[in-house]
């Protein structure tokens, strides 16, 4: 099985990679000129090849460029060749008279454009000086749009790479400046040139040129520095000193030292992704590490330190070990994220209280990985431009999540011990999942490839249903894949996976664990069981109803379950509920063992799963009886906690605080309502700061409940922030949409279509807006049935990221169906997922409205 996975997914590949194989690059010697007046820029380029075998042809990638001239240097003899595009396959193929062979140098001029997308070389701006700059981002495939190259991860080679730039400007690249001088006599332009970099891929090779002032730690002898914009310098202090840290966990954790002289982070203004790892020169969303101090929550400074710690991991995971193939991109990402938590929690132990990889992570991975329309992690590339649409939830989060599972089967410490086996093994080269797999046997003698193939090459995970057996003492434990909208299909229906299941018996402490390798098997014990204990499987569970209503239910209530179990139970159940095994009813039910809860990230997974049936009882009659349930259940642990913070108040009160605030502020609660009238009218007046964590619940509880005065502040707040103000800018942008009269919605719903805001702010105001049925109404009035708009939008390209923003929100099948064929422009990956969502709404709406209806009229 294991072999016929490796041959098929190989297969796909090699057609694309077949030509450019013949040549291997052992170096690039690259030189770039950019223009800051037309935004284009010059290039020329020495790679030194070897020819595997004599050809006429050598194609390479190139995509957006234009070869001025191209000629293969050989001895002291030079051959030119006629150069031919290929758009589709982004190549170009050189021509020559004869046959070339061996080795040989590549010579090339030509020129491209300095674009807007941070896709290959990009410009940048900087707006204190009203200056550009420009910036390269080549992963997965965009090297190509940079220069002519050999653009595959597997093909490895030294960079020596230069640039001519104005003398004002810094110039960064992966390593070192080896020189700097004048360019000609040109005395205003500078060429700067770097040293050579190890054997690497080209999607690292990187660029910076800018305007910056920067902060250094010294690693020994290694400068690690973060380059910020002018007069930013202090505000990266801290991402600075987390950096170092970082690097020196990693040293010590993988036993390998960073391998470059230096490492640089740069800080970009709107970049479209949080962090890029090219080696030794990481750029990096200046928001996501310029800290104006007294306004940073703990969610910002946790992502911060997430990104930095992520990005420095890459430089062993992706970086000195890279994956062979992109369909195996999970060798890089899932990796680098399950280090990244590690590391994060070793810096900041204390964050471990309100661990956010439980709502973050796992239950983000469990979600996407619940659709029909999930993909295996190592994934059958269908066409290589959906390419980067498999940098999502499935390779990061459950790609985290399994080597989470992983790493307990064979304990820690074995698996860093197979992990640095496997660094070193393949260090300056490229290796492929089998490779792992390999590593981590031999140290642990288990049959990991075995058990983990089952979760790496199948799509969606397994629900262990526990069942009473014939016999008395034993258990029945069965495995089937889960699918959220509850319908398997023939194929699914014969997934089977190998499950390490770790259990507990209810009044015992001791952990224990099997292997579930069949379709079922019994576990004996003489009491209940409690599955997943620890919630490090990455499967979900289902019991009895009887078990649900007497054992579990006065477990939770009592708190004799640890808070990843009470995590764990409450995120299983809403999904077996959403997939129609269980009622909405029964489901509410078992909530109010929770009535009490106080830990921030079981907190958190009610409030997902409450804000989800929120939006589909929106416009029914249960709308009311479900809002005061809420309050009910929540309003305990508020009281208990206090509505205003206090000075010693640790990180999960301030975090429980923000949650219920948030949640019975858009649910009306008049105690609520009444403390945010009171924080923000103080706001206001600039007596005092709203505490940061909760500012963005009192923004919501305001929009959400104001008066004309109260809206109209909240909306020039709004409109006159700057985005520098990030973490304001932020909390006003999720909260603006939730205000409820109509005027207010239209006005709002008509900023989202100006400039004043961005599309990713856009959509987020949007969801709001449509999380009503009036506002939802009103967006879909403006966006789908004004033609004018809709052409506008169309033009500006902003239509295909708000229409699924909008339609997502909808619970109805018929609005399903007119987004699969009214909007056959949206990308189908995202389009897939968004419909799966809608019909499992729908349907969970249609069984809830009966389920609910005798439950929720208790509280109306
Ligand atoms: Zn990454």
């Amino acid at each position: 099985m294991m072999l016929l996975f490796a041959l098929l997914f190989s297969a796909v590949e090699s057609v694309e990679k077949e030509r450019l194989l013949d040549v291997k690059p052992e170096n690039y010697d690259l030189t770039f000129m950019p223009n800051f007046e037309n935004f284009t820029f010059f290039g020329s380029e020495e790679i030194s090849v070897k020819i595997v075998k004599p050809t006429k042809f050598i194609e390479i990638n190139c995509k957006e460029i234009v070869i001025h001239n191209a000629l293969f240097h050989q001895s002291s003899d030079e051959y030119l060749a006629n150069v031919s595009y290929d758009k589709e396959r982004e190549t170009a193929t050189l021509e020559f008279e004869n046959a070339v062979s061996s080795f040989g140098v590549l010579k090339l001029n030509f020129t491209g454009f300095l674009n807007d997308e941070f896709r290959g070389f990009s410009r940048i701006f900087f707006d204190d000086i009203q200056r550009y700059g420009a910036v390269t981002h080549f992963e997965p495939e965009w090297a190509r749009k940079a220069f002519p190259c050999f653009d595959d991860p597997s093909l490895k080679a030294t960079f020596q790479i230069s640039v001519i730039v104005p003398q004002e400007m810094t110039a960064l690249s992966n390593m070192p400046i080896a020189s700097s001088e004048p360019y000609n006599e040109n005395t205003t332009l500078k060429k700067v040139s770097f040293e050579i970099t190890p054997p690497m891929s080209t999607y690292l090779a990187a660029l910076a040129i800018g305007y910056y002032d920067y902060v250094e730690r010294m690693h020994g002898e290694k400068p690690i520095r973060i380059y910020t914009f002018v007069g930013k310098a202090k505000q990266v202090e801290f991402a600075a000193d987390v950096a170092l840290r970082a690097i020196q966990y990693f040293e010590q954790l993988l036993d390998i030292s960073y391998t470059l002289p230096k490492l640089d982070f740069v800080t970009i203004h709107n970049f479209t992704i949080g962090g890029m790892e090219n080696w030794g020169l990481i750029t990096i969303l200046a928001d996501a590490i310029i800290f104006e101090k007294n306004e940073t929550s703990f969610k910002n400074i946790r992502r911060s330190v997430d990104i930095v710690a992520h990005e420095i991991a890459h430089q062993w995971t992706g970086n000195l070990v890279t994956m062979s193939l992109w369909s195996q991109i999970w060798l890089n990402e899932g990796f680098t994220s399950f280090l990244s938590s590690k590391c994060v929690f070793s810096l900041f132990p204390q964050w471990k209280k309100v661990d956010t990889t439980f709502n973050d992570v796992l239950a983000v991975g469990f979600d996407a990985d619940g659709l029909e329309s999930s993909h295996p992690i190592v994934f059958e590339m269908k066409s290589k431009s959906n390419l980067s649409s498999y940098f999502d939830a499935i390779t990061y989060k459950k790609g985290e999540s399994i080597i989470r599972m992983m790493s307990k089967i064979i304990g820690e410490k074995t698996f860093f011990k197979g992990l640095r086996l496997y660094l070193k093994r393949h260090q300056f080269g490229n290796a492929e999942v089998n490779d792992l797999w390999i590593a981590l046997e031999q140290v642990s003698k288990k049959p990991i490839g075995e058990i983990m193939n089952s979760w790496v090459h199948q799509k969606n995970y397994p629900l262990v249903e526990v069942t009473k057996s014939q016999s008395q003492f034993c258990l029945k434990i069965s495995q089937k894949a889960f699918v959220i909208n509850g319908q398997l299909s023939e194929k699914n229906k014969k997934l089977k996976w190998h499950i390490p299941i770790v259990y507990k018996t209810a009044s015992d402490n001791q952990m224990k664990w099997m292997l579930l390798s069949n379709m079922f098997g019994y576990i004996c014990e003489r009491d209940e069981i409690i599955l997943n204990y620890g919630a490090f499987g990455f499967y979900r569970t289902k019991y009895t109803l009887k078990m649900y209503k007497k054992t579990l239910y006065e477990l939770v209530k009592q708190k004799q379950l640890s808070r990843e179990n009470r995590f764990i139970i409450q995120n299983d159940l809403f999904a077996v509920t959403k997939a129609g095994d269980i009622s909405t009813d029964d489901y509410l039910k078992f909530l109010t063992a929770y009535r009490a809860e106080n830990d921030a990230v079981v907190v958190q997974s009610i409030d997902n799963s409450l804000s989800e049936i929120d939006l589909i009882l929106s416009n029914t009659e249960l709308e009311n009886g479900f809002h005061n349930f809420t309050i009910q259940l929540l309003k305990p642990t508020l009281n208990s906690i206090g509505l205003t913070p206090n000075d010693g108040d640790d990180l999960n009160t301030l975090l429980l605080r923000a949650i219920i605030f948030k949640r019975l502020g858009l649910f009306h609660e008049s105690s609520v309502v009444k403390e945010a009238k009171r924080e923000f009218e103080e706001y206001l007046s600039g007596n005092k700061k709203i505490e940061n964590n909760l500012r963005q619940a009192v923004f919501c509880t305001i929009a959400s409940n104001s008066n004309d005065e109260e809206f109209d502040a909240l909306f020039e707040l709004f409109k006159n922030i700057s985005y520098k103000r990030f973490e304001v800018r932020n909390d006003l942008t999720q909260c603006i949409g939730y205000t409820q009269k109509e005027i207010q919605i239209n006005k709002v719903l008509q900023l989202c279509l100006t400039d004043q805001v961005n599309t990713k702010e856009a959509m987020a105001i949007i969801q709001a807006i449509a999380s009503s049925s009036k506002g939802r109404q009103l967006a879909y009035n403006l966006l789908v049935k004004d033609e004018k708009v809709k052409e506008k939008l169309q033009k500006s390209k902003k239509f295909i990221s708000f229409i699924p923003a909008l339609y997502k929100q909808f619970s109805s099948v018929e609005k399903a169906i007119e987004f699969e064929e009214g909007f056959k422009e949206i990308i189908a990956s995202s389009k897939a997922s968004n419909l799966e969502t809608m019909r499992t709404r729908a349907a969970l709406l249609l069984h809830s409205e009966s389920d609910l209806s005798g439950y929720l009229r208790k509280f109306q």
